[in-house]
């Protein structure tokens, strides 16, 4: 069989893959890019992007009830669901449109279908081999549901973008950042939902006064948190509905079960065997500082490796690769530390560097400044939401080594703050900027209080 031949063979056209494929391109080299279903990947097709979208649509009813109190009539809205689902919908398909381009536009050949290894350089899709100087694995992460009765009545985070029709009540399982964005969101669109979670709170490893926080602004929503629990079972009831059952007994009636339980990498089905790549218990493929597999003309990148699975970190790590292979100067492989993140809850959270409990652990000796307060316009709104800002500061040499926000666009605001983290700022620094006023973001450099332990 006729084989092509290239220096890099991409598979996965997502975060991760596009980018390298197309530095790559970029810098001259011959790339072939495989991808199974949709260009853009997890991110732009059932991921950040539509999920973004829908924040955004959530948060507009509360922003129409507050304008009353700033002297606006206002008459209760309804959501057309059809509508918000096909204008995101046919956004994620312009998006993922470009994201094909980007890559032809890069001189990159594009083969769509399934890839999977005959050896350490070549693969195979359909009745095709392409042979790559360099194979990158970059086939990201798919949803997790726990094998439980009744599982395949549930959906997950895939699905959830093409609902038929909006659901009237609703359980989520799961109380990672995926769970919790979409318990804010679909409780704004008003529907019922109640959050099944096996810990004692919401957002595990996230900072203990964001997890207390939040948990207080979603109750207030009126989201039902069931913690220390998990689901059982699912039933089907008459007419389309589900009855879940939790392992304390309790019964909740619902019309969609929606699992955000987890993800595991995407190496099903590649045959990593054919070319002696290992995997770990879960299915990630683990690599040196190189991004080097077991087999060294082999490397993986993003999600599929089970790190900080995050967009922008497979960006990074794409990137990285891309000019270090093929372009003229060194650069540096990306920082996994000080990686700020959001979770686009209501009110969104932003947080960069160690949690509290993390920076006793490690540094022992630190000094907490913590504000929470309702914002200046929730006072003439008549919201109550309140935000919660903290900061982490090692008392040895005053280093910022934390920061936390839980409020309204916490997320845009935090990667300002992440800036001065990663520079290495003190707090003297953040006490001697001068604050934009009035604003939230003024609070982070004019808390001046530390908290008692
Ligand atoms: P992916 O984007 O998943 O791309 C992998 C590609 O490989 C896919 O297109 C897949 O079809 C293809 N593929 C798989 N197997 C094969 C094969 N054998 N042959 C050919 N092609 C194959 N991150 C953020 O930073 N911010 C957020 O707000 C955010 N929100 C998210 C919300 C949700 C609901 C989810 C699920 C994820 C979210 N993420 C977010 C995470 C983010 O989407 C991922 O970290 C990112 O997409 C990982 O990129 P990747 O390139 O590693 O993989």
């Amino acid at each position: 069989m006729n084989e092509d031949a290239y220096d890099l063979v991409v598979i996965g056209a997502g975060s991760a893959g596009v980018r390298c494929a197309r530095m790559a391109g970029n810098f001259g080299a011959r790339v072939a890019v495989v991808e199974g279903k949709a260009f853009g990947g997890t991110c732009v097709n059932v991921g950040c992007v539509p999920k973004k979208l829908y924040m955004i649509a959530s948060h507009l009813p509360a922003t129409v009830r507050d304008g009353q109190g700033f002297g606006w009539t206002y008459s209760k809205g309804s959501l057309d669901w059809s509508m918000l689902r096909d204008n995101v919908l046919n956004e994620t398909r312009r998006l993922s449109g470009i994201y094909e381009r980007l890559l032809t536009n890069a001189g990159n050949e594009v083969i769509q279908g399934f890839a999977r290894f005959e050896d350490a350089h070549r693969i195979r899709v359909g009745d095709r081999i392409l042979r790559g100087e360099r194979i990158l694995i970059a086939t990201g992460g798919r949803p997790w549901i726990p094998p439980i009765p009744g599982q395949e009545l549930g959906i997950t985070s895939d699905e959830i973008f093409r609902l038929p029709k909006l659901p009237g009540r609703m359980v989520i399982v799961g109380g990672g950042y995926i769970g919790v964005e979409f318990a804010c969101i679909f409780q704004a669109f008003g529907c019922e939902v109640e959050l099944v979670i096996r810990g004692e709170r919401i957002l595990k490893g996230f900072d203990h006064s964001v997890r207390e926080h939040l948990t207080t602004e979603m109750q207030r929503q009126g989201i039902r948190i069931h913690a220390n629990v998990q689901l059982e079972s699912v039933r089907e009831e008459s007419m389309g509905a589900r009855t879940i059952t939790l392992t304390n007994g309790q019964e909740i009636r619902c019309d969609t079960v929606l699992f955000a339980t987890g993800r595991r990498p995407n190496t099903e089905g590649l045959s990593l065997e054919n070319a002696g790549i290992e995997t770990d218990t879960l299915g990630a493929i683990p690599v040196d500082k190189n991004y080097a597999t077991s087999a060294k003309s082999v490397f993986a990148v993003g999600d599929v490796t089970n790190r900080l699975n995050l967009t922008p970190m497979a960006l990074a790590e794409g990137m990285y690769l891309a000019r270090s292979w093929f372009g003229p100067d060194h650069h540096a492989p990306p920082s996994y530390e000080n990686v700020p993140t959001a979770v686009f809850s209501r009110p969104n959270v932003g947080t960069v560097g160690m949690t509290e409990s993390v920076a006793r652990r490690h540094y022992g000796d630190i000094i907490i400044f913590r504000s929470e307060f309702r914002a200046l316009a929730n006072t003439v709104s008549g919201s109550q939401e309140r935000t919660l800002m903290k900061l982490i500061v090692r008392r040895s040499d005053d280093r910022v080594v934390g920061a936390h926000m839980v409020g309204p666009e916490a997320g845009e605001l935090i990667q300002g703050v992440a800036i001065a983290i990663q520079a290495g700022a003190t707090k003297a620094h953040f006490d001697a900027t001068i604050g934009v006023h009035p604003t939230l973001a003024e609070e982070f450099v004019t808390m001046r209080t530390p908290v008692g332990d």
